[in-house]
């Protein structure tokens, strides 16, 4: 007999949206909303710019810059199945948490602008989902505007993110003259019609007798289709699974077209809440009864009243009960849970019950660190560290009132131990140097030692660096110059900042037996 829990866990859809600004992950994140009945009119999630949905003193840097700077949680009922879209900041000025984010999701969605194919940042964003081995599903958006061949956007996942495209549909031209898509396995024409209107036309017993199946346009599209059954990948659910494939589907957000062809194919493939291995290597599966979570994601201040933290964990096992009693594994500190979680209009709202696979956003003063792990169980059980990742950006940090070093040095080890920024220092004179993903980091952290912790800061920037991991064995602190300055992170491990590429070649050089490693 299926249980309660299982059926409930079996519902759920945990996924993130991964692309490059302006590719339209906002538009189609509101179709989804529509389709869903969540919203009724377009232009609603956007209007978190018009400040009726900001939510903090804080995220004043979000309303002065236009952007989202949190990861929200989206969660929404789509035929019978639970949704859960974690918001990843698209602005350029991502974050770590955007990456993190990644970590809590069992799914990926890839929108790619068809115009502009796969961008810088969809790429960095894949490599995670690629490390972690989680399906991905591709959304060609905007054809209703000239963009490259489909053909060229399908070789191009397979050759520069290097998994296979597999289309689930072609397009029946594009632009203007976008008359809309073949869906390949259902062997249907869903055809675009004037004012948002859609007509599906069979294609089961051949192409119907009508001259607009005649048109180059169609004739073409049939013809690669054609072709793509011959000599195209071969749809492999293993694959998929994987990560290896991606199922690739066409459309265009702002017309709502392909829409809620893509949605409705998607919760139909992608994976209901997975396993999570523990340190100790045991399978947790999401249906085990007792209740396990990590924290991906700790945000300051939502609440302007309340100087509280909030600390996102994602259900791994069980189920949460409002006013439950869990274990933190790392402090060993006994916690009762009380909890909120923010819907997509953005105001507070009370869980009281959700389950493995969602995603709950706990009060917290001080109890929580990224990567914790919580659970209700007798037995002890840790899910692995949360991947760090490579910065890019660095500054020299210092207290602007030498009289003030307590408070200062209390902010920057909270704020680093919340993973706000990387914190290293340096070999040679003991500095601080912060290091980050993105410039907002920065921002973030300035206001939020000014704002929390009464520290005025100052910042040097010293701009992009590449920084490589080396062994401690290899050290020679005598290597250390302004071209590739000898720093240790928090853990005491050594890494090298250089200057450029041409610095890290040159070092490369002069040390070959010396392995530089990168994170992500
Ligand atoms: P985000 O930065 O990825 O969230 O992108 P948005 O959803 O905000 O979209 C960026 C711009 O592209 C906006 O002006 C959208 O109206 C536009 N856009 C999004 N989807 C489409 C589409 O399918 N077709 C066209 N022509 N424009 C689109």
């Amino acid at each position: 007999m299926v249980s309660d829990l299982e059926q409930e866990v079996q519902k759920r859809r945990t996924f993130a949206i991964i692309s490059h600004p302006d590719a339209g992950k906002t538009t189609i994140t509101e179709q989804f909303l529509l389709a869903s009945h969540v919203i009724r009119a377009a232009g609603t999630v956007k209007g978190k710019k018009s400040g009726k949905f900001a939510q903090s003193d804080w995220m004043e840097i979000e309303k002065k810059r236009g952007i989202s700077v949190t990861s929200t949680v989206l969660e929404f009922n789509y035929h019978d199945c639970k949704i859960n879209l974690l918001d990843t900041p698209g602005h350029e000025d991502f974050s770590e948490d955007t990456y993190r984010t990644l970590s809590a999701v069992d799914s990926a969605v890839m929108v790619i602008d068809s115009a502009k194919g796969i961008e810088a940042q969809t790429k960095k964003l894949f490599q995670v989902t690629k490390q972690r081995g989680i399906p991905l599903f591709t959304f060609m958006n905007k054809l209703d505007r000239e963009g490259r061949s489909p053909m060229d956007l399908v070789d191009e996942i397979e050759n520069t993110l290097g998994i296979e495209g597999y289309p689930m549909n072609w397009p029946i031209g594009m632009g203007k003259n976008f008359r809309g898509v073949y869906n390949i396995a259902a062997q249907n024409v869903e055809l675009n019609l004037p004012n948002n209107k859609v007509e599906v036309i069979s294609l089961k017993d051949g192409i119907p007798d009508d001259p607009m199946f005649k048109e180059p346009i169609f004739e073409e599209a049939f013809s690669e289709v054609e072709l793509l059954r011959e000599a195209g990948n071969s749809f492999d659910p293993e694959k998929i699974a994987a990560g290896l494939q991606t199922p690739v589907f066409f459309g265009s957000a702002l017309t709502n077209f392909g829409v809620k062809t893509f949605l409705d194919e998607f919760v139909k493939m992608a994976p209901s809440p997975a396993d999570h291995q523990s340190v100790e290597g045991e399978e947790i599966k999401p249906t085990k009864s007792e209740f396990s979570a990590f924290v991906f994601k700790i945000q300051a201040n939502m609440n302007p009243h309340h100087r509280d933290r909030i600390a996102f964990v994602r259900i791994c096992s069980g189920e949460f009960d409002k006013g439950m009693e869990v274990l933190n594994e790392r402090s060993g500190k006994q916690l009762k849970l009380n909890s909120s979680t923010v819907n997509p209009t953005g105001e507070n709202e009370q869980v009281e019950k959700a389950v493995a696979g969602d995603i709950i956003g706990l009060f917290d003063n001080g109890n929580y660190q990224i990567g914790d792990t919580i659970h209700s169980g007798k037995q002890k059980l840790e899910f692995p560290k949360l991947p760090t990742f490579t910065p890019e950006l660095f500054c020299r940090v210092r207290a602007k009132n030498v009289m003030k070093q307590k408070s200062y040095h209390k902010g920057v080890n909270q704020l680093v131990s919340e993973g706000s920024v990387q914190l290293f220092t340096e070999v040679s004179t003991g500095d601080y140097i912060l290091g980050a993903v993105g410039q907002l980091q920065f921002e973030v952290f300035t206001f939020r030692m000014e704002n929390e912790y009464n520290s005025e800061i100052e910042l040097v920037p010293m701009g992009q660096r590449i920084a490589r991991w080396i062994d401690s064995d290899n050290v020679d602190e005598h290597d250390s110059s302004s071209r590739n300055i000898l720093v240790k992170d928090i853990y005491g491990e050594y890494l090298f900042l250089f200057e450029n590429n041409f610095a890290l070649r040159w070092y490369n050089d002069k040390h070959p037996d010396v392995k530089l490693v990168e994170k992500i």
